[in-house]
């Protein structure tokens, strides 16, 4: 614990944490110390660990990375983190993040942007981390945590993943409890562990996954080993190859990761077959459409009264106006006020409906595939991590990048990414494995079989 706060002291130019906690961790430290010698150690003990900023933390800052929250101290704790301390982990801090996980870059925190410890060959510019789970990948992968928790409602493990060159893993929707984690997209927000390898990926799992009776869409599924997965042969396993995945115009350098990672899959005896998945070509608006509107929705219990910043005003209804403009940014405000359009009487039918008819369309697709697959392999993300400050002016752009990661999240499936290969630039880039709902072992087995 103490090599890992050295580490991110002498890393804090990433702006990889919001709130560091180093008393704690050194007080958790010296109790797993005891445990370790008394030889009662449990799964997780004495391991450092960063918790995104969106989890509630008791009796720690909780800023969602967001002014709105100033000086909000939560008086609980969520589920997931729960779990993670009950089984003997160590908290590092709190990492930075998009404000309320609305975005791919963590630029959009009201903390500054964080940076990827990685860069470019020939190219001093500093590169964003991905996001919105930034802050965890960027501090995993500058090894100033051993891992880390991360949100995922759009790709938010996996993509910062992917840019830092690490393992991150979105379990099935309701795998995990959402209980305490912040909502963005309540549909589809999920856990999940970002890590340096497989394995660790999976013994994080292993401890927050579970049903939750504070969490009604958490499901009652047993929960195996999935560490257990991590090695296991994909010898005559089908993985399956969507072709309307080759978008027009994809870098050469990403197809030619996916056609190694298919190539090192048949090597190992897997049968890699072609599938077709046509109705994710609308997954961006469908997305976009759901995630802004439940967002609206979820983002009206910020009003000035009940926690965080207060702005006053001369009457009630102006302090909460005073408040909602101080307090949140300017991406989280146009996906407010997106959300609230689509949601309203006269284009609810237009847009709110069939974005959800549409998401079941994509459902459907991936039940037919996978009657015949066992899992899917595709990129992660259709470029590697670019430049700070880049794509900041242009939404619809930032939103684009994330054709790859949202439809899991459509569709509630497990997916991960692991580090597969260099981008021309010298830049990690990540390979996604996907699997059928509550499969997270499947995905293991393959993630493992990639690196
Ligand atoms: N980039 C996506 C968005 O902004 C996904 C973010 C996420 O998974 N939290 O909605």
């Amino acid at each position: 614990t103490q090599a890992f706060l050295d580490r991110m002291a002498q890393t804090r130019d990433l702006n990889a944490f919001i709130t560091e906690t180093p008393e704690r961790a050194l007080a958790d430290a010296a109790g797993s110390d005891q445990k370790l010698r008394a030889g009662t150690a449990r799964p997780l003990e004495g391991l450092p660990l960063a918790v995104k900023d969106n989890y509630c933390t008791e009796g720690v800052p909780t800023t969602a990375g967001s002014h709105i929250l100033n000086n909000f101290v939560p008086c609980y704790e969520s589920t997931v983190t729960r779990k993670v301390w009950d089984a003997g982990a160590v908290l590092l801090g709190k990492t930075n993040m998009d404000e309320f996980a609305m975005g791919s870059s963590t630029m959009t925190s009201h903390f500054g942007p964080t940076r990827n410890p990685l860069k470019a060959q020939n190219d001093p510019r500093h590169r964003v981390p991905g996001g919105s789970s930034g802050g965890s990948a960027s501090a995993v992968a500058a090894r100033s945590a051993l891992a880390a928790l991360g949100s995922d409602t759009g790709g938010s493990v996996r993509q910062p993943a992917s840019f830092c060159g690490v393992v991150g893993l979105k379990p099935t929707y309701g795998r995990c409890s959402r209980w305490g984690l912040i909502a963005y997209a309540s549909s589809l927000d999920q856990a999940g562990p970002i890590a340096r390898t497989v394995r660790d990926a999976a013994i994080l799992l292993n401890a927050i996954a579970g049903p939750d009776e504070k969490d009604s869409t958490s499901v009652n599924q047993s929960v195996p080993d999935f560490e257990l997965f991590a090695g296991q042969p994909v010898k005559g396993m089908r993985i399956g190859i969507p072709k309307e995945y080759r978008l027009d115009g994809l870098r050469d350098d990403v197809v030619a990761l996916w056609e190694h990672g298919a190539a090192m899959l048949r090597d190992q005896g897997a049968d890699v077959v072609e599938v077709s998945l046509p109705m994710s070509r609308y997954a961006l608006p469908a997305y976009y459409i759901i995630a802004m509107a439940e967002a609206s929705s979820n983002l009206s219990r910020f009003d000035g009264v009940r926690y965080g910043l207060r702005v006053d005003g001369d009457s009630l209804a102006e302090m909460i106006e005073n408040t909602r403009a101080e307090g949140f940014g300017e991406e989280v405000k146009r996906r407010i006020l997106l959300g609230t359009f689509t949601l309203s009487a006269g284009y609810y039918d237009a847009y709110y409906r069939k974005a959800q008819q549409v998401r079941m369309l994509i459902k459907r697709d991936f039940d037919t595939v996978f009657g015949s697959v066992d899992a899917l392999l595709y990129p992660t993300s259709p470029i590697p991590a670019f430049p700070v400050g880049e794509l900041m002016d242009d939404p619809v752009a930032m939103y684009l990048i994330d054709v790859y990661t949202i439809t899991v999240n459509l569709a509630g499936l497990p997916a991960m990414s692991v580090p597969a290969g260099t981008s021309a630039e010298g830049l990690p880039l990540g390979l996604q494995v996907v699997g059928k709902p509550f499969e997270e072992g499947t995905v293991i087995r393959v993630g493992e079989a990639l690196v």
